[in-house]
């Protein structure tokens, strides 16, 4: 197979409506994860080995693996304890400068007015691991958690006949409190509506494949989630000068997480097209996860696009709304001022979407399939509720009344007028 490079002005409206509207499979599973959703609702833990058997092929003994987590550290060769530590501290740094901090101050006279911030109690981070082991995604999920200071933090993660050492090691440096080892629909249930092994929790977040955010879709609304973060995806916004290898090397590295990953670059200029083309075929070749990357490849919203005109190529990615944005060209900042949706964006050849992955700081659980057009990823905000506070002194409450009598009179809430006539007689009274 060879990647096509395509323009975008002969793009017809299905072609625009796989890149824009992509689900990656979702849909057409609604069904299916509904009645695993609902087995498990009904049946707990009978039902999360039953599914565990079927889709994940693992007899489970204990579904709580807490304790394996802190053998899997301690067994740890040192360079990889070490760069375990050094993400979990980089992501805890940028996560620990978001804490909002509570606050009070007076809008009016005698008008006190604020905010304050207290963290949900139980939280389950869905850290994914079918078909590869995500460790990074432990400690993206479970650090913000920690620093907003979430009491109970479960974790939940695929089994195998052999866990991931390194994995389970991410998942206890991060800090979670309860460790299952279930993964897909079954695990997103077991948290919503919890089972004789699993807590159920307040929020889930995190992110997973097609059969996980199916989950997290069908149990919203029992239960809190952060928002779908499905299949990787990267837009590269690339111009002539960009190094075709390295915009290459971004297409392929997020292509390999899936087959139902999306991956885009799209560029004003014909040579450096058809140079991405060519280094996308021939870096997959090299990859070990050839298979993958060749899925993803093929999906209906990926390619190799020529825009007639940056601009052209600005408004392609606006619409697209990228999980992560790599933009590789002459002036990144001029470009960037000029787009609006995309969960995480990475500015210049120097910055591959793999530092966010794994030891920048930031975040990499994004929103897919354009939510990056209202929502940003996990912070430590997915973490906390808000609460406002106020405080009126008697000259506040008279500076207000008309306006909220008139208001109260008008809805035809009387009761809501009386309550605050009464104070302002009752301090004209004393005076
Ligand atoms: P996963 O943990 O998401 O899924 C594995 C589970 O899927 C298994 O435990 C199994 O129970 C279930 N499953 C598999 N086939 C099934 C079937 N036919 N029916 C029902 N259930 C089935 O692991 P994965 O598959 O490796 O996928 C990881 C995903 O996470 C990738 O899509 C990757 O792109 C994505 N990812 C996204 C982000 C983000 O922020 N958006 C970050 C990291 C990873």
């Amino acid at each position: 197979m060879t990647v096509d490079v395509r323009e975008l002005a002969d793009l017809g409206p299905a072609d625009r409506t796989a890149f824009f509207d992509r689900d990656a499979g979702i849909d057409a599973i609604s069904d299916d994860v509904r009645e695993i959703v609902d087995r498990v609702h009904e049946e707990g833990d009978v039902a999360v080995r039953e599914f565990t058997s079927e889709f994940d092929d693992v007899e489970l003994g204990n579904i709580e693996i807490t304790d394996a987590c802190e053998r899997a550290y301690d067994d740890l060769e040192d360079d990889v304890r070490e760069a375990i530590e050094t993400a979990a501290d980089n992501v805890r740094e940028f996560h620990e400068a978001q804490l909002p901090e509570d606050w009070r101050r007076e809008f009016g006279p005698g008008r006190e007015l604020g905010r304050r911030f207290r963290p949900i109690e139980r939280v389950g981070v869905y850290v994914p691991g079918g078909s590869a082991a995500y460790p990074s995604s432990a400690i993206m999920g479970v650090v913000p958690a920690v620093v907003a200071g979430v009491d109970h933090v479960a974790v939940v993660t695929p089994p195998a006949d052999e866990l991931n050492p390194v994995m389970l090691a991410a998942i206890h440096v991060a800090g979670a409190d309860a460790v299952y080892s279930v993964g897909g629909a079954q695990a997103i249930a077991g948290l919503a509506y919890g089972t004789e092994s699993i807590t159920r929790v307040q929020k889930i977040v995190g992110p997973g494949n097609k059969w996980v955010t199916a989950a997290k879709a069908a149990v919203r609304g029992d239960v809190e989630i952060d928002f779908l973060a499905g299949p990787s995806e990267v837009v590269v916004v690339a111009d002539e000068t960009a190094d075709s290898d390295l915009v290459a090397a971004e297409l392929v590295a997020q292509a390999e997480h899936d087959p139902n990953a999306s991956v885009v670059a799209v560029t004003d200029d014909a040579d450096t097209a058809d140079a991405v083309a060519a280094a996308v075929d021939e870096q997959t070749e090299a990859r070990e996860r050839e298979d993958v990357i060749r899925g993803a490849l093929d999906n209906d919203a990926s390619g190799v696009l020529l825009a007639r005109s940056m601009s052209e190529a600005i408004l392609f990615t606006e619409e697209y709304a990228p999980e992560h944005l790599s933009i590789i060209a002459d002036d990144e900042e001029s470009i960037l001022e000029r787009i609006d949706s995309a969960g995480s964006v990475f500015l210049g050849p120097n910055t591959p979407v793999a530092a966010g992955d794994y030891a920048s700081g930031t975040n990499h659980v994004l929103p897919t399939n354009g939510g990056a057009r209202v929502t940003g990823g996990l912070s430590v905000e997915t973490f906390l509720r808000s609460t406002t506070v106020q405080r009126l002194s008697a000259t506040g409450l008279a500076d207000i009344g008309d306006t909220i009598t008139a208001l109260a009179d008008a809805e035809g809430l009387e009761a809501h007028a009386e309550s605050v006539r009464r104070r302002i007689e009752d301090s004209e009274n004393d005076v």
